[in-house]
This record gives C-alpha cells, structure tokens and sequence, in this order.
C-alpha cells in the first residue's frame, strides 16, 4: 500500500456538504461524479497529494443510506492506493482479511476498488484502489 488515497465521507446532503468543505478546505471540489453501481453521488477535493471524497446515497438501497440510518453523517471508509489490486487481494486474503468483493468494481475518480469487510479491520471500511490505465 503506497499512500491514503482518499478519506470517505458519508454526508446527508452533497450540496450542502460542498459548501461546508469548501470553507473548511479553502478551495473549490475538483469534481462531482455519479458513480451508479454503488449508488452514490461523489465529489471530491485534493488536499496536498491525497483526498476527500464526500459520498451521498443516490437511491434509498445505496450503502450510504443504509450506514447513515445506522450511524450518522461522518468517516465512512478509508481508500489505500495499491499498485497491483490483484497482487494486494491476495496478500491480505493470506493474511486473514476478508473482502467484500472478490472481483473489482469500478470506482469514482478512474479507478478500479475492492473493499475489505469491517469485521476484519477493527471496524473500519478499508477500499483499496488502483488508477485505471490507459
Ligand atoms: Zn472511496
């Protein structure tokens, strides 16, 4: 694992979470982006080399609005940015980690993810991501 790629956060309403973060962060998102599978609707602020990810449900089954029903607005998953994701997966499976999808999905901003079961990772949502190439 190379860097946080990204935090995620889980937020109620994207619109005015993209007003809040830009005067927390002092400067404008860099991109909003639906991403369909998983039901949410991102947007996304650099901040030095790694990232914020503001996650909203686009439709009532999403995994967001099931997390916000049982939590609240707040820290959804943390993202690793990997290398090789396959050589990854493989590495943590020895290592006892669960993972949530065994074949990668597509994720927002070009980049192909696989997340690990929470149960595995004392609580906390792990998603590794690798940049699409070409
Ligand atoms: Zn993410």
């Amino acid at each position: 694992m190379r860097k946080i790629e990204h935090l995620g956060i889980a937020v109620k309403d994207l619109e005015k979470s993209n007003i809040l973060f830009k005067k927390l962060l002092g400067k404008e998102n860099y991109k909003e982006e639906k991403v369909e599978g998983e039901g949410v609707n991102t947007s996304f602020f650099m901040i030095g080399d790694t990232k914020i990810e503001l996650l909203e449900a686009s439709r009532p089954d999403s995994p967001i609005s099931k997390f916000l029903e049982k939590k609240s607005e707040g820290i959804h998953h943390i993202a690793f940015d990997v290398e090789d994701i396959y050589a990854e997966m493989e590495r943590l499976k020895s290592e006892g980690f669960e993972i949530l999808n065994e074949i990668p999905k597509e994720g927002a901003d070009n980049k192909i993810v696989v997340f690990l079961h929470p149960r595995s990772t004392n609580g906390v949502l792990v998603e590794l991501c690798q940049e699409k190439k070409g």
